[in-house]
């Protein structure tokens, strides 16, 4: 029986390598309170993405949790509901409101056009997502911000490395958060990070992280834990070295089924903005079941029936979870672009390692399955 295929399959160091960085751990019985490698990665990331101050955070949630209170964000908050559920989750553990906007019909990303109209006297900020990497309308996000007096958090879990106009994407706003997660395109395992632009602020995250302490006896702030330990530091080290070579092969996969899917009637692949580089995190489509002649979920059914899962992000829209449901923005006459998304989509396998055999076959089958 033919192997299962998953939407995607993480990166790993070479093992060799992580044994003498854990023999080092091991010798120096330092495992986690900003040890030597966590120091380490974070100078190196900050350097590869072109950041001033990155924090470590165990993971992207805690990382959003956290930001939110660098910022003592209150009140409502501006978001998407075409994202992960930890976007809005996060802000539900602070105590926040989400209040949802309808995002763009190309990108996905929040539609900046629609923001004014759900500002309140209460909206004390604003929470984009860089979805499947492409930059949110940064610019337009940031006058409106100005203009209101609001702070603005991207969640850049989707966007590592990312470059717009020249510069990391992660520069925007007042805070960025990356997800190091297994499944996205730079892990540490389970990971994250706050990206901030001053000193200030940079001690402040660090606070946080660490129960809000500020020396032996000294506690600033309400804090949480939400330290990354050495040994996934130490793997984290490893897997920037190899990351180049890792996003190249990604191009290599989405550049075939480009090619190979852009001219099948009903099925829309994503299109990648012009004033960004691209790390290539997901392959999302959208099939447009008029045209295709099967639904989105014939098609779903049918590639996880030949052992190929693919994943619908994102499906379930958050706004029509339970949680979220019943509020006012989370009405779909009020989010119809992201709701078509949603009703779309399937994100196809990709991954350094895709063999180029089990590529084509997917191809296949979803050229075959037209109806
Ligand atoms: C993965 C992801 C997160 C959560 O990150 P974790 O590291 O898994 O906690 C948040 N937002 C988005 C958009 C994500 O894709």
């Amino acid at each position: 029986m033919m192997k299962n295929i998953l939407v995607t399959q993480p990166a790993l160091p070479p093992l060799d390598e992580f044994v003498e960085l854990l023999k080092d751990i091991w010798d120096s019985k330092w495992l986690t309170n900003n040890g030597k490698y966590h120091q380490q990665l974070e100078a190196a990331l900050a350097e590869y993405l072109g950041v001033k101050y990155v924090s470590l955070f165990t993971n992207g949630t805690l990382a959003l949790i956290s930001a939110l209170q660098v910022l003592r964000i209150t009140g409502e908050v501006i978001t998407t509901p075409y994202t992960f559920v930890a976007t809005t989750h996060s802000l539900h553990w602070n105590g926040i409101k989400p209040v949802f906007v309808d995002v763009d019909p190309v990108y996905g990303n929040l539609d900046p056009t629609k923001i004014e109209a759900a500002i309140t006297p209460k909206t004390i900020a604003i929470v984009p997502v860089h979805v499947y990497g492409n930059p949110a309308e940064v610019e337009k996000i940031q006058e409106i911000a100005d203009t209101y007096g609001l702070k603005v958090i991207y969640d850049a879990a989707h966007a590592f490395g990312v470059n717009y106009k020249g510069h990391s994407i992660l520069n925007f706003g007042d805070l960025s958060i990356l997800s190091f997660h297994a499944t996205k395109v730079y892990n540490t395992i389970e990971g994250g990070a706050i990206i901030c632009h001053d000193e200030k602020t940079k001690k402040r995250i660090d606070y946080l992280k660490n129960f809000g302490f500020a020396g032996e006896t000294t506690v600033i702030a309400p804090g949480i834990n939400a330290k990354m330990n050495e040994v996934q530091a130490a793997y984290g080290l490893l897997q920037l070295k190899y990351l180049k070579e890792n996003i190249r092969k990604r191009k290599e996969v989405a550049d075939i089924y480009d090619r190979e899917l852009d001219n099948i009637k009903g099925i829309r692949t994503l299109k990648q903005h012009p004033n960004a580089t691209h790390n290539y995190p997901y392959y999302p489509i959208f099939i447009d079941e008029k045209e295709y002649g099967k639904t989105r979920d014939e098609l779903y059914d049918y590639l996880k029936a030949n052992n190929i899962f693919g994943r619908r992000y994102f499906y379930p829209l958050v706004s029509e979870f339970p949680m979220y449901k019943g509020l006012d923005s989370a009405k779909p006459s009020n989010l119809p672009n992201a709701h078509k998304k949603a009703e779309q989509v399937i994100c196809l396998p990709i991954y350094p390692d895709l063999e180029s055999d089990k590529l084509e076959e997917i191809i296949q089958i979803i050229k075959d399955f037209k109806g």
